[in-house]
């Protein structure tokens, strides 16, 4: 089984390697346009701010230091300490560097664990009521990497950079803050 985790914020991809789910060819400038995709920060119960690099997560929402998914957290809250499966210490949200700045520099806003870990889906980190626009399309088990590059290319985009994904993203958050 598996499946992707998204930016809560954006709901786009948290990773960007090429063989990872995708098979797209791309000029070395486009790399390192689509990088951010991968750049992302974990933030945990307690409000910390944790790196998680840029190693996709293991196709299940873990990282070596984290858990996304909240569907195990509450498996982590009710498994006696002892127990035989090895779980990291912290879970939490986790989304985009780029989509964290954009919040802070446009809507003067930081994202806390406290806000949001009532509202995100089990599986896959995005907040249930929120609608993420286009990239609902992409959203599979699996991100459609292949597709939204060749269709929704600005989709793939830093919100801090390309102006459509930027007001995509703005719109949604200006209305969950409301
Ligand atoms: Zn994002």
């Amino acid at each position: 089984m598996g499946l992707d985790t998204f930016c809560l914020i954006c709901g786009g991809p948290n990773y960007f390697k090429l063989g990872h789910g995708n098979d797209l060819k791309m000029s070395n400038k486009e790399l390192l346009e689509y990088k951010w995709l991968g750049l992302v920060m974990g933030i945990d119960k307690t409000e910390k701010w944790i790196e998680l690099g840029d190693e996709p997560d293991d196709g299940s929402g873990n990282y070596h230091n984290f858990i996304v998914q909240s569907k195990m957290w509450h498996e982590y809250d009710t498994k006696p300490k002892n127990s035989f499966i090895k779980y990291p210490e912290d879970y939490g949200v986790v989304a985009h560097k780029d989509c964290l700045k954009l919040l802070e520099n446009k809507l003067n806003y930081k994202l806390r664990f406290a806000d949001v870990c009532r509202l995100v889906d089990d599986y896959n980190n995005l907040i249930k009521r929120i609608n993420y626009g286009e990239i609902k399309k992409y959203q599979k088990q699996w991100f459609d990497y292949d597709k939204a590059y060749e269709k929704d290319e600005w989709l793939m985009k830093s919100p801090l950079k390309n102006k459509e994904n930027q007001e995509r993203v703005l719109k949604i958050w200006k209305l969950m803050l409301k």
